[in-house]
Order: structure tokens, then C-alpha cells, then sequence
């Protein structure tokens, strides 16, 4: 049977030898736009490329304002900080998700605290991140603490695991109930909706990363969207030095960070979004062909959530079991079809293997059965 599976993605992928997990796609105004900037030489840190960049992509999403950063894992470290996440404080987040959202809130002195996912979105469950609160935390002053470490929890990032949205209505309940900070790790999900919604526009803070294995790339970056305008401003100044207004002189205000995404990043950015309606249409097109086969073959294939519009940036399928997935790894890969399995459990990650844990069972069954199939946008 997997031979018919490696023919079939194979077929899906005419005329390569070795059929990528995802490659990004130049076939818009990438080089024209380029080549302007270079023209202007304005390369670096600003620059229309970058200012258009921002406005375009706040258009997109709905965003009151999108700020710009140098990649999606400084991105979530930069909206931790500009909801008031502090050293010490403890932040609710999933398990299964890429090292880059530990990573940042790790940067930010932050403690995580793993949540199981729901079976349906892969993503940070609100009934489970509800249960834990109601077992283990306690609101003293609108603010919620951990019973059993003392320590402050400040924020939950929820991740949209390759661009599946997560239950946003209720997460966003229970997140109010309880005075946590809203911040969506949407690094995974550009042009994914939530009842019409674009994800990373739910809570105070989203974000998008760039990279180039996403759905659409600068070469590497990423970006924050805001609802509030005056915090987006406060970001902006700190992503860029925190450097004052001045014609002449060198003052600065704050500790800053130079976080700037170049323009000729930008640029290639501006390009890139003008094809993203066609490249989320050949995408879905393709995630439609992929169910039709793996159902006609009883492999479980995930589908976008109820009520949503996932990017699909990522295909995955659902194996019965580890040895299963291992096999089909083995064989796929040596086969000329790449293919992976999902990331490792923080928790069982050394830096994280001391962290707060609610149930993980779901998180646990998934770990070991989620492979991601080619889908790539096919031309
Ligand atoms: C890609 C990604 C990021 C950001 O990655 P960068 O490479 O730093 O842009 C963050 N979180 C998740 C879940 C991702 O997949």
C-alpha cells in the first residue's frame, strides 16, 4: 500500500526526483520588486517595501496595524513582552507545537505550562486549558496564579497547527474569564479563517512568521498584529532600537531590539501576498484531492475544523500507530516522497521536561500517529 501512496503523491508531483514537503513559489512580481529596491538603495531596515508590507498585510487580516519583525520566533517573544509577560511569570501553552513558541517565551524569563490539544484542531483545547485552570490556579485580584508553584500566569498562546484554527470563540471566553492574555501563535495559519475571522486577529496580540517552508515567505521574517494602535507604536519603537525622532542625534528611550524586517525582505513580502489568494486556492485544491485518496484508502486525513478556512499549509494524515508512522516514514522517505512526523512534545524536550503539565492524552496520541505529506502549491 504505500507504494500506491508514494505513486499517487508522486503523480500529484509530476517531474521531480524527490518530491519536497514544501517549497515556496515565485511566479508574481518577486524579481520586479526586488530589483526596485535594490534600485533605490534602500536595502536595509526601511524603506516603502516595508511600510507597504505592514499596511497591506493589516488589510489582509483586518488587523488595527501589523508590525513587522526580524522572524516569527522574535515575533512571539516581542508580543509576550507587550502584553506584560515578565521573567518569572508562567505562560498556558500546547505541547504539540514547534520549539520556536518555548523557545520565545523562554526568552522572556517565562515558564510554560503544557495543555492538551483538542483531536479535531490539533490545537490548544479550551475545555482541557478550562479544567487545569479550575483544578491548579486561582484569581486573587484579577490576576491568576499557580497554587502549586506561586508563580503568576500571565498568558496563553494558542498555536494553529498547520493552519487548522483552533476553538477561538471559546478560548477567547475562557481566556477573559480568567485574565489571561491572548497572544495566537498564527505563525502556521496566514489566510486561515475563523468563522470568517483571520486567525491571529482574536487576541491582543497574533503573529505570522515568513520563513521560508511557510505559505508565504520574505526569505525569513515575521510579523505582529495588533488590535490596539498605541501598543502596536510602543512595538515598533522597540523593535527598532527605540530609537527617538531626532534629524541629528542619537537618543534612545528604551532598551530596544534590532528586530526590523530589511525592505528587501519586505519587498519580496509585497509580492508574495499579491499571490497568496491563488496559492491558498491550489492548496486547498490539492488538501480536497488528498482526502478523496486517503479516505478511499481508510487512512485518516486531517480536515479543517467546523466553521473554519484552514490554509492546509501543511497536509497531515493520521497513521494507526507509531510503528505505522515509523514504517511509512522509512519507506516514503527512501522512496523519493519527503515526508515527517510531527514535532516532539515539549514536555519531553530536556529545557522542558520540568514544566507544569494539565493532561495530555490527546497531545500524546497524536505524537506518535501525525505524518506531513508533500503541499507544496502545484502549478
Ligand atoms: C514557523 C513557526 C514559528 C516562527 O518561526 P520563524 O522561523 O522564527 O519565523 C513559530 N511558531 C510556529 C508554530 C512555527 O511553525
Amino acid at each position: 500500500m504505500y507504494s500506491e501512496i508514494v505513486n499517487t503523491i508522486k503523480g500529484l508531483f509530476p517531474k521531480q526526483d524527490f518530491v519536497p514537503l514544501h517549497a515556496p513559489c515565485f511566479v508574481g512580481n518577486e524579481k520586479k520588486y526586488l530589483n526596485e529596491c535594490i534600485d533605490s538603495t534602500f536595502v536595509s531596515s526601511v524603506g516603502k517595501f516595508v511600510d507597504r508590507f505592514e499596511n497591506d498585510m493589516a488589510a489582509y487580516t483586518g488587523a488595527k496595524k501589523a508590525v513587522v519583525c526580524v522572524n516569527g520566533t522574535n515575533a512571539i517573544q516581542m508580543a509576550l513582552m507587550m502584553v506584560g509577560v515578565e521573567r518569572g511569570d508562567e505562560v498556558l501553552t500546547q505541547p504539540l507545537t514547534f520549539i520556536a513558541t518555548c523557545n520565545a517565551l523562554s526568552y522572556c524569563g517565562a515558564h510554560p505550562v503544557f495543555i492538551d490539544v483538542d483531536r479535531d484542531t490539533l490545537g490548544l483545547s479550551p475545555v482541557k486549558l478550562e479544567e487545569w485552570i479550575q483544578e491548579y490556579a486561582e484569581l486573587r485580584d484579577e490576576t491568576l496564579y499557580n497554587k502549586r508553584t506561586g508563580r503568576r500566569i500571565k498568558a496563553c498562546v494558542p498555536m494553529h497547527t498547520f493552519g487548522h484554527p483552533v476553538h477561538l470563540n471559546k478560548l477567547v471566553e475562557v481566556c477573559n474569564r480568567y485574565h489571561l492574555k491572548l497572544v495566537e501563535d498564527a505563525a502556521e495559519s496566514i489566510g486561515s479563517f475563523y468563522h470568517g475571522q483571520h486567525t491571529g486577529t482574536f487576541g491582543e496580540v497574533g503573529v505570522l512568521s515568513f520563513n521560508g517552508n511557510k505559505t508565504i515567505t520574505t526569505g525569513g521574517g515575521g510579523m505582529l498584529l495588533f488590535q490596539d494602535e498605541e501598543l502596536a507604536k510602543l512595538c515598533k519603537h522597540i523593535t527598532t532600537q527605540a530609537k527617538v525622532p531626532h534629524p541629528w542625534e542619537f537618543v534612545h528611550d528604551h532598551i530596544g531590539y534590532n528586530y526590523r524586517m530589511p525592505n528587501i525582505n519586505a519587498a519580496l513580502g509585497c509580492a508574495q501576498l499579491e499571490t497568496l489568494p491563488a496559492f491558498l486556492e491550489k492548496k486547498r485544491e490539492l488538501a480536497a484531492i488528498y482526502k478523496n485518496y486517503f479516505d478511499s484508502v481508510g487512512v485518516e486525513f486531517m480536515s479543517e475544523p467546523e466553521g473554519c478556512r484552514s490554509n492546509y499549509w501543511l497536509n497531515a494524515i493520521i497513521l494507526k500507530d507509531k510503528e505505522e508512522r515509523d514504517s511509512f516514514l522509512e519507506y516514503t522517505n527512501a522512496h523519493g516522497v519527503m515526508t515527517r512526523p510531527i514535532w516532539q512534545l515539549m514536555n519531553r524536550l530536556p529545557m522542558f521536561e520540568q514544566a507544569e503539565c494539565g493532561d495530555l492524552s490527546n497531545c500524546t496520541y497524536l505524537a506518535d500517529r501525525i505524518v506531513n505529506i508533500p503541499s507544496s502549491v502545484r502549478l
